[in-house]
Parts: C-alpha cells; sequence; structure tokens
C-alpha cells in the first residue's frame, strides 16, 4: 500500500511535468512577436513523429505480454476517441481569443477539448507506469516533449491577440492539465486488474494513433509542404529510436 501510494504520486509528478513542458512552448515569445507559420507545421509534424514512435513503443510493450489483448485495446481505443471526439465536435467550435479573454463558457469548452486530446497522452503515460517504472518514465518524456509544440501553437493564437507571453505559458500549462489527472485513474486500474495491463497499453495506442492523422498531421500540412512534414516526422521517430538505444530500453 504504502508502495502503490508512493508510486501514485511519482506517476502524477511525471504527468504534470508532460503538462508543465507544454509551456515551454510559449518561451520564444518573451523574444519574438511572431513566429513563421512553417515553423509551427514543422514542430507539428515532430510532435506527430513522437506520438508514433511512443505508440508502437506501448503495442511492443503490450506484445511481450498478450498480443491479442493488445490489439483489442487497440481497437476500443480508437473507437472511444472517436467517440469522443464527436462528441466534443456536436458542441460548438471555440475560439481560442474568447478562452484568453476569459469568457467562461469558452473555457469550459477550451478544458473538454483538450481534455479529449489529452485523454490518450494521460493513459499512456500512466499505464506505462503500471507496466515498468523505467518504461515510464521513457514515455513521460516522448509525451513532454510531443507537447512543447502544442504550447507554441496556442500561444501562437493568444499572443499576437493582446496576451502576455507569462499568461500564454499559463494556458498552454493549463491546457495540458487534463493529462496528469487521466494519468493516476489509469495507472490505478491496470495496477489493480494488472491482467488488463496490455489492454491499456493498446488503447493509449490506438488512441493516439488515431490523434496522429485525425488531428497533428492535418494540421502542420495547413503550414508546410508535405515533403517537410514527412521529413520532420521521420526524424522524430528516428529520434525516438536513438533514445530508445541510448537508455537501453
Ligand atoms: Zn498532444
Amino acid at each position: 500500500m504504502e508502495f502503490l501510494s508512493s508510486t501514485v504520486f511519482l506517476v502524477f509528478a511525471y504527468a504534470l511535468l508532460t503538462a508543465v513542458a507544454t509551456g515551454i512552448g510559449a518561451i520564444p515569445f518573451f523574444f519574438i512577436k511572431d513566429i513563421s507559420p512553417s515553423l509551427l507545421g514543422k514542430s507539428n509534424a515532430a510532435a506527430s513523429g513522437l506520438m508514433l514512435a511512443a505508440s508502437f513503443s506501448l503495442i511492443m510493450e503490450g506484445y511481450n505480454i498478450d498480443q491479442w489483448m493488445t490489439l483489442a485495446g487497440m481497437l476500443a481505443g480508437v473507437i472511444i476517441i472517436i467517440l469522443a471526439n464527436n462528441w466534443m465536435e456536436g458542441r460548438s467550435e471555440v475560439k481560442i481569443t474568447d478562452v484568453a479573454s476569459g469568457k467562461r463558457m469558452a473555457m469550459i469548452m477550451f478544458l473538454g477539448i483538450m481534455t479529449v486530446h489529452s485523454f490518450a497522452e494521460g493513459v499512456s503515460v500512466g499505464v506505462s507506469f503500471a507496466s515498468t517504472m523505467e518504461f515510464g518514465i521513457f514515455i513521460a518524456i516522448a509525451i513532454a516533449v510531443h507537447n512543447i509544440p502544442e504550447g507554441l501553437a496556442i500561444s501562437l493564437v493568444m499572443v499576437p491577440q493582446g496576451t502576455s507571453p507569462l499568461k500564454a505559458v499559463w494556458w498552454s500549462i493549463f491546457s495540458s492539465l487534463p493529462q496528469p489527472i487521466m494519468a493516476v485513474p489509469a495507472f490505478l486500474f491496470v495496477e489493480v486488474f494488472r491482467q488488463y495491463l496490455p489492454f491499456g497499453l493498446g488503447l493509449a495506442a490506438g488512441a493516439m494513433i488515431w490523434m496522429v492523422f485525425a488531428d497533428l498531421i492535418p494540421e502542420a500540412l495547413e503550414k508546410c509542404e508535405p515533403k517537410k512534414v514527412g521529413l520532420w516526422v521521420t526524424l522524430a521517430i528516428l529520434a525516438m529510436s536513438a533514445f530508445q538505444i541510448l537508455i537501453g530500453h
């Protein structure tokens, strides 16, 4: 029990760090007024690559235990994320400028959308920690780096509209807060029902792969040519694989 509660704290702390990393994306705005959209496109592409590589690590981790259960989890993950996304999209668009100016409904909607987005990321971190501590840290680092361009994207909308860079840092972190909140129950669930760990790993992977192609890649392609998107996705996967070799996982 003692062990469990200290591990829960660690999971929460690491997942919170991944959320804090989102704030790093706002930091360039302290020094420059605007950032070229193509840089945003490239960093979205890099974020996609990290997410894809992390997803396949989750699948491999699941395969070590139970291949079919991992695949069943993937199917569940993609269904859940599509349903959650449709449900959110059914309720009006949110303008990020309304969020920054403190319109309450817009803030709630923004958090809702970010919760759907952060769901897969939080679950990934949680279930990875249930697998092993070092795998959890590995996935947490991947998600943290992946979050930086997300903060950049949020700040890129907010700062030119008059939000201060410091506030943009807070809004970026705020947008990722659902991650630590999702990570803890996901961790506890697979910790208690250990036999479903591969299902949880697959679920997170399925939801993240969907998100890469439904959300991140289209966004990258809006700002950057396909050839460059391809390059940055590949480089990110390469970097993540090299990192995996270096830490000897
Ligand atoms: Zn994300």
